[in-house]
């Protein structure tokens, strides 16, 4: 069973899980270039459903049985899951000074398309679409589990990314306890909302609507654009312009217009950057914590570009 513990100088929660060493390292190994019988063995190509735990979910064709072929977007459990869905999170400390939780969560992957060799850059919109409805529908479900404190969505895209397999997918962890970070970034909102009266992400799309130079694109209902403090070349943001804290805050009909947002910002990465390895987040506001005025949800584009500095 993986276990939670607290590293109490910093307060930052840490996930004990030694079964994640077992993953597999196709990606690791060099094997990038799949050979041609590579889709014989994924275990997320159609007709290798057996390879996987049963599905948690799925969008397929009508009168097709679950875990067989005819689906278009996939639900798995991740068979070497950081944190496993039985039990309620127990905090207990120990040894008078640390604080451990048992792993009590969900891990999910998303397998994004039945094509082996696509990303969400060369996959056509209608699939894009059907991805983000995808992620909202788990979003929904999992926040309704009164044990998670915490829905992170992400994506994984390249072996600089942490990806250990080629066919496109994500990943969904529920967490009994909000990441340190994500803590951090909400305490700074709330500060800049004492001070000012607003939320600082709507402050931040007005301003940089106002000069332009950083904006890469604008729908009617998102924006996209560099940040001004980047932490890496390239990193990109997109945030919805009505402010909203969870990101289950959009209607189902809006997930096409964020599909098409996400899908042309990253054909922009992938055409000027050669294919880059990335990571996205979608950051939304912890699931107790709905409505909040000073938080905004968005998605954090990272493109692995440049090697991780000692600074
Ligand atoms: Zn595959
Ligand atoms: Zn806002």
């Amino acid at each position: 069973m993986p276990e939670l513990r607290q590293n109490p100088a910093t307060r930052e929660w840490v996930i004990i899980a030694t079964e994640r060493a077992k993953r597999p390292e196709e990606l690791g190994t060099g094997v990038i270039n799949m050979p041609a019988n590579a889709k014989e063995h994924c275990p997320f190509c159609p007709g290798n459903e057996k390879m996987t735990p049963k599905e948690l979910f799925s969008y397929r064709t009508y009168g097709t049985a679950a875990n067989s072929p005819g689906w278009w977007v996939r639900v798995i459990p991740n068979m070497f899951a950081a944190l496993l869905p039985q039990g309620t999170p127990n905090r207990v400390q120990i040894e008078g000074l640390y604080n451990c939780m048992n792993g009590v969560g969900e891990h999910e992957v998303l397998i994004e398309s039945p094509e082996h060799s696509q990303s969400i850059a060369t996959m056509p919109q209608k699939q894009v679409e059907e991805l983000f409805l995808a992620y909202r529908e788990r979003y929904i479900a999992l926040s309704q589990d009164p044990r998670f404190e915490m829905i992170t969505i992400f994506k994984n895209h390249g072996l600089a990314a942490g990806t250990s397999l080629h066919h496109p997918h994500s990943q969904i962890i529920a967490t009994p306890i909000t990441p340190n970070h994500i803590r951090h970034r909400i305490e700074e909102a709330m500060r800049y909302f004492d001070d000012h009266g607003s939320c600082v992400y709507c402050d931040m799309i007005e301003k940089e609507k106002k000069i332009g130079e950083r904006v890469v694109a604008e729908t009617e209902n998102f924006i996209v654009f560099e940040p001004f403090a980047s932490i890496s070349p390239f990193e990109t943001v997109v945030l919805p312009k009505n402010h909203a804290s969870t990101f289950d805050s959009i209607p189902a009909e809006r997930c096409k217009e964020l599909a098409y947002v996400m899908r042309m910002t990253l054909v922009k990465l992938f055409r000027s950057l050669n294919n880059p390895d990335y990571n996205f987040v979608i950051f939304s506001s912890p699931c107790h914590e709905r409505s909040l005025e000073y938080y905004h949800w968005y998605i954090m584009i990272l493109p692995r570009v440049t090697a991780v500095a000692g600074f």
